[in-house]
């Protein structure tokens, strides 16, 4: 438990399968997580972190953000179009586009703003209703649409189904990726980070096992 022992099982994980440690981004999810403890992060030096909500990261990134000024923050979670803007201004990047009227919300902030973070579309690769992230089967036209827009679309995102089999699913976000020319795979979790460093990822999303469990739970 811990960054460090991450950082040695990410180092690992390469090794088995012949890639180079710098080919992975650590996001370290930061959710519901006590202040002190990320502090504690941030002290060892990470400067990469996840939020899967818009307001929790609000409350918290500007003041560390102030304190620690090379630190970027990912939003992980799902993005209600009434809050693109704020997202736009506080994020780094987000990894939740997933649907044409967000796509489009982006591209009209993006010209307004002048810029615009690094985007992730979420697939739901395991096509369970409760959960964001465009079908496989409508992945590739979204892709296409989001492309047409000049969004800067870096990769795809999945979170696969609890009870199920993530390699699948990691194999499955790879292929979809490949066919579409996009390098960035986000994708594996305290529970399967090494299998998916072993599918390609290149940004992994790591809290519990950084940080300890969640005191709260979360959504
Ligand atoms: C919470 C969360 C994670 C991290 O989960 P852990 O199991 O604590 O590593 C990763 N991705 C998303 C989208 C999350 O919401």
């Amino acid at each position: 438990m811990g960054l460090m022992d991450i950082r040695d099982r990410i180092a690992n994980a390469c090794q088995e399968v012949g890639r180079a440690p710098s080919e992975v981004e650590l996001i370290a999810v930061s959710k519901v997580q006590p202040l002190d403890r990320v502090e504690a992060v941030l002290e060892q030096g990470h400067t990469l972190f996840g939020e899967n909500r818009v307001q929790e990261a609000a409350d918290k990134w500007p003041d560390f953000k102030a304190r620690f000024p090379n630190v970027s923050v990912h939003l992980i979670g799902p993005l209600q179009s009434n809050k693109t803007r704020q997202a736009m201004e506080l994020f780094d990047a987000i990894h939740s586009v997933d649907r044409p009227k967000l796509a489009n919300g982006i591209a009209r902030l993006a010209q307004e703003l002048g810029h615009c973070p690094d985007l992730f579309i979420q697939v739901n690769t395991g096509e369970e209703p409760q959960k964001a992230g465009i079908l496989p089967a409508d992945a590739d036209g979204f892709i296409s649409e989001a492309r047409a827009l000049d969004l800067p679309i870096k990769g795809l995102m999945c979170i696969p189904p609890a009870e199920e089999t993530p390699s699948l699913h990691f194999s499955l976000l790879r292929k979809i990726a490949e066919r579409n020319g996009l390098t960035g795979l986000s994708m594996g979790m305290s529970a399967d980070f090494e299998q998916a460093i072993a599918f390609g990822a290149t940004h992994i999303r790591v809290g519990s096992a950084i940080f300890g469990d969640r005191v709260k739970p979360d959504a």
